[in-house]
């Protein structure tokens, strides 16, 4: 029997997975910082859409709570019980997507990090989040000269003329899943986004994760977005510590973003398969991607611009992600062609 937690309409991994028994056995566990699952389950509880439905408050939740952890990655990752934590930097050879630049608008490569020893954004106090950010701040002053660029506080942004920013390079407010996680809290103190002078590299601080490090261009150049990213973690690593583990890879707040943390993503714009919608989603499917509308997570699909992503990133390393999206992508831009 499934526990009466969650609402009947709810599609979650975590409605499927935590029956009654699970939940008794757990709801008195706390992790030494005090984080429940009650806390952990709370946006899945008020939110019947979630995709997911539960968040770690910090590292040690992914230990304290693994008989639900598990069952969910497993599933989200299609993890195995080998088929734990890799990583390989190393450049793929990749096929060339768009060579007249006919449907990839931009491309987008991010990895997740969070901060050793500090909650994560959904358990982290006013202090240790003023904190996280001035550690990361202090690292940046480290990135080399072609990275060097300005951090602007979500505070001081917050109310200029937005036609005059691009919305991509900034987070947004958390969404009512991030809300009723908690990770919205004090908003929007101690946010902000570090922007490369090229404008071609950010880091978000304390969006969903401590550390959204993020390269991104106009085209679909994805080994040279991919190797300015893999060098500033490089450097940025030499001066803050990751909440790491060996099985699960990067530790991050939500589960979906365990192991190597990365979400490669183009912005594609199939206006014929944008009309044949079953097939599109059959297909990303099919080759192990994740379909976002225009701006982000659960938006719209605007002018048949998708945002097109790996879905996994537990059990793969950050070469095969980027293999992934090319296989993918290729066949996608094959049957825009066709259909
Ligand atoms: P993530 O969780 O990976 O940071 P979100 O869906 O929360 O992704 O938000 C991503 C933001 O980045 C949105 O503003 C979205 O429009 C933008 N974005 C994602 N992929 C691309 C891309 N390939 N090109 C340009 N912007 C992108
Ligand atoms: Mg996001």
């Amino acid at each position: 029997m499934k526990t009466k937690l969650f609402p009947d309409n709810s599609q979650s991994l975590i409605k499927k997975y935590l029956s009654e028994t699970l939940y008794n056995t757990l709801k008195e566990r706390k992790t030494s910082s005090g984080f429940t699952i009650d806390q952990a389950i709370k946006s899945g509880i008020s939110n019947p859409d979630s995709d997911i439905g539960i968040y770690a408050g910090d590292a040690e939740t992914y230990d304290t709570f693994s008989e639900i952890f598990d069952l969910i990655i497993a599933d989200y990752h299609s993890y195995k019980p080998d088929n734990w934590h890799v990583t390989n930097f190393s450049i793929p050879s990749l096929p060339i997507l768009d060579s007249e630049n006919k449907y990839i608008v931009s491309t987008r490569i991010r990895v997740a990090r969070n901060l050793y020893g500090f909650p994560f954004t959904t358990f982290i106090s006013a202090k240790e989040r003023q904190q996280v950010e001035q550690l990361i701040l202090q690292a940046t002053i480290n990135l080399p000269k072609n990275l060097q660029g300005q951090y602007y506080h979500l505070k001081d942004i917050i109310g200029l003329n937005s036609e005059s920013l691009n919305n991509s390079f900034f987070p947004k407010k958390g969404d009512r899943f991030q809300e009723a996680a908690g990770i919205t809290r004090d908003f929007p103190d101690s946010r902000g986004v570090f922007i490369a002078d090229n404008q071609k590299f950010m880091i978000w601080i304390n969006e969903e994760d401590h550390l959204r490090i993020i390269s991104m261009e106009s085209g679909s150049d994805i080994i040279g977005i991919f190797t300015r990213l893999a060098n500033a973690i490089q450097i940025l690593e030499q001066n803050l510590k990751f909440s790491f583990s060996e099985q699960y890879g990067h530790l991050t707040a939500c589960p979906s973003n365990l192991g190597i943390s990365m979400r490669a993503s183009v912005h594609i714009q199939l206006p014929k398969l944008n009309k044949q919608k079953e097939l599109l989603y059959k297909t990303a499917e099919q080759y192990k991607l994740q379909i976002r509308g225009t701006s982000g997570e659960k938006s719209n699909v605007e002018n048949s611009i998708f945002d097109i992503s790996n879905k996994q990133r537990l059990g793969i390393s950050e070469k095969d992600c980027l293999l992934i999206l090319s296989k993918g992508i290729k066949k996608l831009i094959e049957l825009e062609e066709q259909v």
